[in-house]
């Protein structure tokens, strides 16, 4: 069986190789290592490699892990469902949230980003291909949502993420392409209204697509499986 460091190293360099065939530096490309359901010793035996980033879905199992964890170097990305009692701990204790996909939630968390923080920094999540059962925004919706978030205080938005319908490679290639034209055209409308905004983020690609992610211009590709093997059911919930 693959020992964790091989899984990862295994992982880092396919990013590498995808980066080469699509002519990007690597450096462009961030691998959120997703940690759901795996235990705070997984994720300081990554961090022991090198890894950084780590995301997370299901908020009370990722304090636990976070503060198991109590590693500063790390950074947390939450990537789950927000409900919106919720908000007040993602606020304070993650650098990133890929899941925002409604004006309340994203105020609450400006209104909550501990003032001693930097800005929050935000995805919105769309709902790429309409699906009924899928949390995220319809594309229509997007740049709405971005102007409102671009005006909060608080939050720093970053950009867009989705998780496609995933039955076959060509839907989610087209997908992550249809994801990176709705970025380049935000960013156009954001610019020219005035709006502060870095605009530098497509959150897309996980275990079985992130090659063509990659390939479309994902900039944060989220990992769980390929680095720390199949989950078993979640610890718990939150
Ligand atoms: C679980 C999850 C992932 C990782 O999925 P894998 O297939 O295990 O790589 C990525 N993004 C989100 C939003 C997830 O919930």
């Amino acid at each position: 069986m693959e020992t964790l460091s091989q899984r990862y190293f295994q992982v880092v360099d396919r990013i590498r190789i995808d980066c080469e065939a699509a002519e990007r530096n690597p450096s462009t490309v961030h691998l959120l290592a997703v940690s759901k359901t795996r235990s705070a010793a997984d994720v300081l035996a990554l961090a022991a490699l090198g890894q950084r980033d780590f995301a997370e879905n299901y908020l009370q199992e990722a304090l636990d892990k976070i503060s198991a964890c109590a590693n500063d170097t790390l950074c947390w990305h939450f990537i789950g469902p927000i409900q919106s009692n919720k908000t007040r701990d993602i606020a304070t204790s993650f650098r990133w949230v890929h899941s925002v996909d409604r004006a309340k939630i994203a105020q609450r968390l400006s209104d909550q980003r501990p003032a001693h923080l930097p800005p929050l920094n935000i995805c919105i999540q769309v709902n790429i291909d309409n699906e009924n059962s899928k949390s995220g925004i319809p594309l229509s919706d997007v740049t709405a949502l971005a102007e409102h978030i671009a005006s909060l205080p608080r939050l720093q938005l970053r950009g867009l993420m989705a998780i496609p319908r995933a039955d076959s490679d060509d839907n989610n290639r087209a997908a992550f392409d249809k994801l990176a034209m709705t970025l380049s055209s935000l960013r156009h409308t954001i610019t020219t209204s005035g709006e502060v905004a870095m605009l530098d983020t497509l959150s897309m690609g996980m275990s079985g697509d992130f090659d063509s992610a990659i390939c479309a211009g994902a900039t944060h590709v989220r990992i769980g499986t390929a680095l720390f093997g199949p989950r078993q059911v979640k610890l718990q919930n939150s």
